[in-house]
């Protein structure tokens, strides 16, 4: 079995309520980079947050300064969003990426591409009608394979995040067309807490992503939940030999650190299970050889 990689999921678009420790500043990302990385993560994963307000940012000076701390303060492999809050336009969505490659001081090591088109309907129990009416996440197969190559151009590694079965067959298409490299980090996401995207947050929502991983990738895949707890996924995910993306950008997580846990006590409790189930934790630098990254 691979040893378990663990994606630190640090801020997404959360804000500070009702877990204060969501990070926005360059400062602030890099310091919680280091203790996920001390806790056992071996990739991060941000958004650029305005520093004081937390507001979504697209401003290339703060993914390459968040980079840029990162990897003064820690080894682990930096991952920053590509999806941009749903802009559809190209050079929007890549032009950070390009931009922190000018320095290999803040170079991005994974690029991560949504394979899937998305309606972000917004709905729970009892709400009279369904939210998002405008929110699509649109990645055409065009713009995702603009993505790739132009992320692989600047030595940034695509990994695949999955939304559905359909996510899983784009995957297997680009990867034997070369679109995708070979070997591929693979994010299954479920959705809860109102986010009626994607496969609910249960075993049952994984398993049916898992099932239909292609036998002919080499696919290292990661079980994921935007909106619940993900550590019943995380421990089915370390039990079938699969890998972790976990963090406050997706949940609170008040059954674990007193209520308010930092990302690093997140990462921590996968490590615990991951112990306890005798599964052994990657090092970036093993992370880096085993998906041929620089
Ligand atoms: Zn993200």
């Amino acid at each position: 079995m691979d040893k378990l990689i663990i994606d630190a999921r640090l801020n997404e678009y959360t804000f500070r309520e009702p877990n204060p420790n969501i990070p926005f500043s360059p400062e602030e990302i890099a310091r919680d980079a280091a203790a996920c990385r001390e806790a056992g993560a071996s990739i991060v994963h941000y958004h650029a947050r305005d520093p004081e307000t937390g507001a979504p940012s697209s401003d290339p000076t703060l993914y390459a300064e968040s980079a840029r701390q990162i990897r003064a303060a820690c080894d682990a492999m930096i991952m920053p969003t590509l999806g941009a809050n749903t802009v559809t336009d190209l050079d929007q969505r890549i032009s950070h990426i390009e931009f922190m490659a000018k320095d290999s001081a803040s170079r991005a090591d994974l690029a991560p591409l949504d394979l899937a088109s998305i309606s972000l309907g917004m709905w729970r129990e009892g709400m009279a009608e369904v939210g998002g009416d405008d929110l699509v996440y649109y990645n055409s197969v065009g713009i995702l394979k603009a993505l790739a190559g132009r992320a692989r151009a600047v030595g940034a590694l695509p990994l695949a995040a999955i939304w559905n079965v359909g996510s899983l067959r784009i995957l297997e298409a680009f990867v034997q067309t070369g679109v995708l490299p070979q070997t591929i980090f693979a994010e299954l996401f479920t959705t809860e807490g109102g986010l009626i995207a994607g496969h609910p947050g249960t075993r049952r929502g994984l398993q049916a992503l898992v099932d239909f991983v292609p036998e002919s990738v080499d696919c290292l895949w990661a079980a994921a939940c935007y909106g619940a707890n993900a550590l019943d996924l995380a421990e089915s995910a370390i039990e079938q030999g699969g890998h972790v993306a976990i963090g406050l950008g997706d949940y609170a997580y008040p059954e674990i650190g007193g209520g308010q846990p930092t990302n690093a006590e997140v990462i921590a409790a996968v490590v615990e299970i991951a112990d306890r189930k005798g599964r052994e934790i990657a090092t970036p630098s093993e992370v880096r050889e085993r998906l041929g990254a620089k």
